[in-house]
């Protein structure tokens, strides 16, 4: 219950979304947004200016065009003639109603060329909806003033001809005494301009959209990966401070090689050196007696429920009164630490030692029986025995003597009480021994 309860906090407290989450998306996110709309609303208008004066370009040009196949199809100058009807003559021949020329242009180009005779369409391809050619209508007031009095050529993106939006070029047509006589129009429907330029504009806008939402989802990527390893850190830093120092720290934020990786190796070095501070005895670096007895209940336990052997034995320093009062009690602690280096030694990948008291030491074999935990604690006494701590000119010995218990029926204070009647046996035997059996 309390395991599970602890693992739902500690999982809510990993994804828990704070105000730094939003923070920093949108830190990322917004100039990114805003740059890349602005970049393609700009380059789109640029794009299309540069489209239309292109267009622009192309009417002047069939202008022009016109105007020469005219001036080489009918050499002289432009006449009305006639009363009752008029008739537009070019040189000496009637052009009223010779399409030939403009049809033929408006075939190849698409476009739509009109003959104003001052302000009045004489010769035109734009047809109304019943298809009759809208000749006799006049020219945009701003056209006339523009260009028939102004004597200006003019192009417009916005001329309504008969309800149709036209990009229209406007040019002065003259005579041979430089007197304008009328206009030249080539046009467009703006409708076919626009859709032209849009077809050209789109892949352009697409691969923009393709580019912005590419660089946003790195963004939004490279920030998830940044913040996963913020609340890795964030969870492992709530779980040491609730006094949890058995808590692992995400392998992903050791990875990453950056500054939260150096975070996060700090964090680790700081949980040991709490749990070592908390576990461990600070003259021996033994565990201590609190943290050495929870281990010793769960290597028992542990020990029971995998049904292997497992050997306690109580050892304690003898005579140890004598060394503090011979030779100081810091040579006393000298002496500790030299037994527990001893021990720790020995130990090693058999089972730990605990500072069980002041120079008592309980040694817990994982894996061991009885028989084979007395032959490691044989050699280790033996080092004990030889071992020699220097003080001045002294040279200080010691003995120790060891209570040993096995017996997976038994409990473990009542293991704890038989080792230690070994030892009490020992001492009062003799000392410098390993006690086995009573
Ligand atoms: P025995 O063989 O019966 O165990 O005799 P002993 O003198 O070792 O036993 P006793 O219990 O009379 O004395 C233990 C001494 O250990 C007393 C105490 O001052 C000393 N001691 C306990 N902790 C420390 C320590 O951390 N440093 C030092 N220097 N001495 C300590
Ligand atoms: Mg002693
Ligand atoms: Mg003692």
């Amino acid at each position: 219950m309390g395991i599970s309860h602890m693992d739902r906090k500690n999982k809510s407290v990993k994804n828990k979304r704070g105000k730094l989450y939003y923070s920093f998306q949108a830190i990322s996110m917004i100039p990114l947004l805003i740059y890349g709309i602005v970049v393609i609303i700009f380059s789109s208008a640029t794009f299309k200016k540069s489209m239309q004066q292109q267009v622009c370009e192309e009417l002047k040009n069939v202008a022009s065009l016109v105007d020469t196949l005219l001036d080489t199809a009918y050499p002289g100058n432009y006449t009305l003639v006639g009363d009752a009807a008029l008739y537009l003559y070019k040189g000496g021949v009637n052009i009223t109603n010779d399409y030939s020329l403009i049809d033929g242009i408006h075939e190849r180009t698409g476009m739509d060329v009109t003959l104003f005779y001052q302000d009045t369409r004489i010769l035109t391809t734009i047809k109304n909806w019943k298809g009759e050619r809208i000749i006799g209508t006049q020219a945009p007031e701003q056209v006339l003033v523009d260009v028939l009095g102004e004597g200006e050529s003019c192009f417009y993106d916005n001329v309504l001809i008969r309800e149709t939006t036209y990009f229209g070029y406007y040019a002065p047509l003259y005579n041979d005494d430089n007197q304008i006589m009328g206009i030249l129009f080539v046009g467009k429907p703006a409708a076919e301009v626009n859709s032209q330029v849009n077809k050209a504009l789109s892949p352009i806008v697409i691969v923009g959209i393709l580019a912005l939402v590419l660089v946003c989802l790195f963004s939004i990527y490279y920030a998830g990966t940044f913040l996963s390893a913020l609340y890795g850190l964030r969870s492992f830093f709530s779980q040491v401070a609730t006094g949890n120092l058995s808590e692992e720290l995400d392998p992903a934020v050791l990875k990453r090689g950056d500054e939260l990786s150096e975070l996060g190796r700090s964090a680790l070095s700081m949980q040991r050196s709490l749990r070592s501070l908390i576990e461990r005895d600070s003259l021996t670096e033994l565990y201590n007696r609190r943290s050495g007895g929870h281990r010793m209940a769960s290597s028992m336990e542990k020990a029971k429920s995998e049904n292997t052997p497992f050997t306690l034995v109580i050892g304690d320093i003898d005579f140890f009164k004598n060394v503090n009062d011979t030779y100081g009690h810091q040579c006393g602690d000298m002496v500790l630490k030299n037994v527990a280096r001893i021990l720790r030694k020995h130990m090693k990948d058999k089972g730990y030692a605990i500072r069980w008291g002041g120079e008592e030491f309980l040694l817990v074999y994982e894996n061991s029986r009885l028989e084979e935990a007395n032959e490691a604690l044989t050699a280790m006494l033996e080092e004990i025995r030889g071992a020699c701590v220097q003080s001045g000119d002294n040279q200080i010995y010691i003995t120790m003597t060891f209570g040993m218990a096995c017996d997976p029926s038994k409990e473990l204070k009542d293991l704890l009480r038989d080792a230690d009647d070994k030892l009490y046996y020992g001492k009062n035997n003799g000392r410098n021994q390993i006690v086995t059996k009573l």
